[in-house]
């Protein structure tokens, strides 16, 4: 294996120059082999297999999750590539009058993007097109615990595209360990923040750029204004699509204590609504995914058990099918910070409920951990709003909904901090995979009148000219 990534790692890095002449035209018509295998029946029927056997996934967020977003990238791709490739000019002061600059968007090189399991073809193929619209060479590793899609994009790739252009290669923690010893030119990394660590230390050894797209506790406040029964039908879906292991799902409700009682009512009658309209049960509704793994299983077992154990109650769900790796949306009250659940990222339908009174107390309790990747603020009121929005910094926000911040192009998806370097989508995750070069043409005149030899006169001229930069 170590052979085979120092192979394609050298074929890539070879091949680079010739990719990076590439025209737009060409770099979209790449694009578009993967729109088209994804319109094909046959292949995308074998996708919905995959992404079954992998978390259950209903064919709706199938698409609506997956296979939908890569299309609607692709689409923005093809809109705006030609825009974006262009070189962009910029002002240009005074003093040096005769030259023209611009910045000119250049492809990085040989780039390795690392993806997670839980949206695996959307958080593979996203960074995946942008990158090849950016012009780089790819080495994509899936991750190795959606095994099912990581072979059907091991298929799609290799089916596409020589793998000196671009290549997966599957494995586990040894193998993109391996990977990241390779000098590449850039490093996409969507996963947690502890790997993200290692990632950007690893980086470091041959001063590879980085991005990282992490996680976090991302907070929903809903305050005394919230339309409480729409808030929480939509509260309620975001954390249970995926069965709540989404990078962007409400870790956890801060609410005014005067909303409380009304919520986990709505809460209840949400989940019975969205998933057991007819009395079958949750664990029945076709639309409801499972855990990836029984380790993930286990570690959200661990972290309600011990919620329990240091005084949590169980409002609603609390239904743990260890066999079936089911897991019932759960809402839990009582809660206190030292509490494993308070203390990292849940990643699954188990969703603490906290109260507050006064506004200030809100900041207190997001600021125990890290900065989020979403903060989510549902309230009627534009003066909390502000309020809460400055007081606690984060990625990205959602007001009166939940999910929504990876779903528009044209606004830079990531963290800030501990939930992320850099930004994805659109422009931004374009940019992520470009070099941006300045170039500065001089077409006429010179700067000579302030070569030495240096006297009076020359000092004046320079000091006047700083005035006009
Ligand atoms: P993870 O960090 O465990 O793994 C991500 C990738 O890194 C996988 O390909 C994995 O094989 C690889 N990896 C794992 N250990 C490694 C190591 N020691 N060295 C090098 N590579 C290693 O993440 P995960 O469990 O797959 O995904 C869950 C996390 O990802 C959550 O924290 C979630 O919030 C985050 N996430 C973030 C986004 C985003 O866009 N910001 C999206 C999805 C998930």
């Amino acid at each position: 294996m170590e052979q085979d990534i120092q192979i394609i790692f050298r074929s890539q890095k070879e091949n680079s120059s010739k990719i990076t002449q590439m025209s737009v035209k060409e770099r979209m018509e790449r694009v578009m082999r993967i729109d088209s295998y994804l319109k094909n029946e046959k292949n995308l029927s074998r996708l919905h297999e995959a992404l079954y056997n992998d978390l259950r996934k209903p064919e709706v967020e199938v698409i609506a999750t997956e296979v939908g977003i890569v299309q609607a990238q692709i689409n923005h791709l093809k809109k705006n590539l030609h825009k974006w490739n262009r070189d962009h000019r910029v002002a240009t002061p005074l003093p040096l009058l005769g030259t023209r600059s611009y910045i000119r968007y250049e492809p990085k090189g040989v780039v390795l993007i690392l993806s997670p399991w839980n949206f695996p073809l959307n958080l593979s193929l996203v960074p995946l097109v942008y990158a090849l619209a950016a012009g780089n060479t790819i080495i994509l590793k899936p991750s190795e615990i959606s095994s099912h899609t990581s072979a059907y994009l091991k298929k799609m790739i290799s089916e596409l595209f020589r793998w000196d252009e671009v290549a997966v290669v599957e494995g586990d923690v040894s193998v993109a360990t391996r990977l990241l010893e390779m000098p590449f030119d850039h490093i996409f990394f969507t996963g947690s923040p502890r790997v993200g660590k290692i990632v950007m230390g690893k980086a470091a050894d041959h001063l590879s750029s980085v991005t990282l797209e992490l996680g976090g506790k991302s907070p929903a406040i809903i305050d005394e204004t919230a339309n409480i029964p729409q808030i929480t039908r939509r509260l309620a879906w975001a954390k249970s699509v995926n069965c709540g292991q989404t990078c962007v799902t409400p870790d956890y409700v801060i609410i005014h204590e005067s909303k409380k009682r009304e919520f986990i009512e709505e809460f209840r009658s949400a989940i019975t609504e969205l998933y057991n309209r007819y009395g079958s049960g949750t664990e029945n509704s076709p639309d409801y995914c499972r855990i990836i793994s029984k380790y993930h299983f286990m570690r959200l077992n661990s972290l309600y058990k011990d919620a329990l154990e240091k005084g949590a109650s169980l409002i609603t769900g609390g239904n743990f099918e260890e066999e079936d790796l089911f897991i019932s949306p759960t809402l839990l009250d009582g809660i206190s910070e030292e509490m494993d659940i308070m203390q990292e990222e849940i990643f699954g339908p188990l969703l603490p409920v906290i109260t507050y009174n006064e506004r200030l107390e809100v900041s207190d309790i997001i600021s125990k951990n890290p900065n989020p990747l979403m903060l989510y603020i549902a309230s009627s009121k534009k003066k909390n709003i502000k309020f809460f929005m400055d007081g606690n910094p984060a990625g990205g926000t959602v007001i009166n909904d939940y999910m929504l911040g990876y779903s528009n192009p044209n606004l830079p998806f990531g963290g800030v901090s501990n939930s992320g370097i850099g930004k994805s989508l659109g422009f931004h995750c374009f940019m992520e995979f470009s070099n941006k070069r300045s170039v500065i043409h001089r077409r006429w005149g010179s700067l000579g009148m302030i070569y030495p030899p240096y006297n009076s006169h020359v000092l004046w001229l320079v000091k006047t000219l700083y005035k006009w930069m």
